[in-house]
């Protein structure tokens, strides 16, 4: 096993190389699309597990689409169909045919051109509102709170494993509601559920706020995001949840007979997180030796290596080791117990540590007769004895500490690399020399923010919730009267 680069040499490349040797993917034959494998994949349906417990005690049903959206019905909501057109591939043909001329070789069949293109989902507002349209008739049918675990291809242009891919997967919620009020509610609500998630499940703190315009979902009214910063200083989007208004309802002539017996349009959000998430964590807690997972959604949250010379040790051994899976187990907590003998204890050591295994314990004969084990904690690196007895519950108690020094200690980092400024030097100043979040005041002006944009690469990531006394504060870069503070930083 090659040691990674580190961080600070180049961040790329360590996330690139922890990405691939920690076996969670790789990049695939298709041009920006990954493999997920199946330790990735093992996070990942963590991660699925408990948001979809959420959704559901938030009232919320799965169900599935199609992945195919008709051309027709994909430009009915025109701001939307404009907005993710550049990104859009889409299916002209279903045939193909032998090559006369090349044998062997495979033509698109020229006759099987379809009479209407189908776009492949870039997110399936359209293809949801066009079948709403159906269930939707009067306020008895209301609301509906349907979510989908599905894939979505959006044809980018860079890449990269997780944070951005032409292929992903997600889940996307979508509602319909009688009111204004109630649909504005269930946009704040879920977005209230991805940062409870983010920040209690996977260790990161979020900043909760509204996106500008100029970031704003095509075809919504607002969008509300999570916003998190990563250790390379720069920031990462971690969900939307979109008030979508009227517009939906409108471009498919969504109406529902109110109680008062008019004929209204329904109101709508969409709301989403991906698989980009899995980059989040990885640029959150991970370091120069590996992967750092949070206890909460590590596939193996406790990993028992044996060291023994001889056979009867080897027993010995395993007896306690079993005896510790079992009572772990009850707790619901994930161990392994690698008695692999074809690999030698520090090689082991190495590969738990790389995978982010939150605790690993070593047992040798020593340890037995002292009534003991070497228990050491991915996070810190710690190594400490602890007792046999009662092992199990000193466990438990350190992957409750761990989850929580992870997020504190990202919690700092962002502390640390948030900074106010109030002039346009100080700001490049940061860009260049700090990175992370710069907080300041915005004149509001959609110009404003991309002439910072074309000369720094800074966007706005979000107009945090909280509030601002804006009496007398004026734009850091044009000088005009100040309508938000907000949060600017470079973005993934
Ligand atoms: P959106 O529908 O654009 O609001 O995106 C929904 C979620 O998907 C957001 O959390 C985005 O960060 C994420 N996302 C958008 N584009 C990609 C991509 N190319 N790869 C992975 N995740 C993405």
């Amino acid at each position: 096993m090659a040691k990674l680069t580190p961080r600070n040499e180049d961040y790329s490349k360590w996330y690139n190389e922890l990405v691939t040797q920690t076996g969670l993917a790789e990049n695939s034959k298709v041009r920006g699309c990954m493999v997920i494998k199946p330790y990735g994949y093992a996070i990942w349906e963590k991660m699925q597990q408990q948001l979809d417990k959420m959704f559901k005690e938030t009232g919320h049903q799965n169900a599935y689409f199609p992945l195919f959206v008709p051309k027709s019905l994909f430009e009915a909501e025109e701001k939307n169909a404009e907005g993710f057109a550049k990104e859009c591939a889409v299916v002209t043909h279903y045939r193909l045919k032998n090559d006369v001329e090349n044998p062997g070789k495979l033509i698109v069949d020229p006759e099987a051109k379809l009479e209407e293109e189908l776009v492949v989902r870039p997110t399936s507002e359209a293809i949801i509102w066009s079948t709403y349209k159906n269930w939707i008739q009067s306020y008895r049918d209301l609301p509906i709170l349907i979510n989908q675990w599905a894939n979505v291809v959006r044809w980018e242009m860079r890449t990269r494993l997780f944070l951005r891919t032409a292929e992903f997967l997600w889940q996307e919620g979508h509602t319909a509601h009688a009111n204004k009020e109630e649909a504005w509610d269930e946009t704040k609500k879920m977005l209230d559920v991805y940062a409870e998630f983010v920040e209690e499940f996977m260790g990161i703190p979020v900043i909760k706020g509204t996106k500008t315009p100029n970031e704003r979902f095509a075809g919504a009214e607002e969008t509300l995001c999570i916003e998190a910063l990563m250790q390379d200083g720069k920031a990462l989007q971690a969900g939307t949840s979109h008030f979508l208004g009227q517009n939906f309802a409108k471009a498919f002539d969504v109406k529902f007979a109110s109680k008062e017996g008019t004929l209204d349009y329904v109101w709508a959000t969409s709301w989403g997180v991906s698989t980009r998430l899995i980059g989040a964590l990885i640029m959150t807690h991970s370091d120069d030796n590996g992967l750092v997972l949070p206890p909460k959604l590590a596939p193996i949250q406790v990993v028992i290596v044996p060291i023994h010379r001889n056979d009867e040790q080897k027993n010995a051994i395993a007896e306690v080791a079993l005896k510790l899976s079992n009572e772990l187990k009850q707790k619901g907590i994930s161990v392994k117990f690698d008695d692999d003998d074809n690999v030698k204890p520090g090689w082991k050591f190495n590969e738990y540590e790389l995978k982010g295994v939150p605790l690993r314990i070593a047992i040798g004969p020593r340890d037995l007769e002292n009534g003991q084990v070497e228990m050491a904690r991915r996070d810190t690196l710690e190594k400490s004895f602890e007792k046999l007895e009662g092992l199990a519950e000193t466990i438990e108690q350190k992957l409750d500490e761990i989850q929580e020094n992870i997020f504190n200690k990202a919690k700092d980092f962002r502390a640390n690399h948030t900074t106010e400024v109030s002039n346009f030097e100080e700001f490049k100043d940061v860009l260049e020399n700090k990175t992370g979040f710069i907080s300041a005041y915005w004149d509001g002006e959609s110009e404003t923010e991309e002439k910072i944009k074309a000369e720094t690469k800074a966007t706005i990531r979000c107009i945090p919730f909280s509030e601002v006394d804006l009496e007398g504060k004026v734009d850091f870069y044009s000088g005009n009267p100040a309508k938000f503070k907000v949060l600017y930083a470079k973005a993934y």
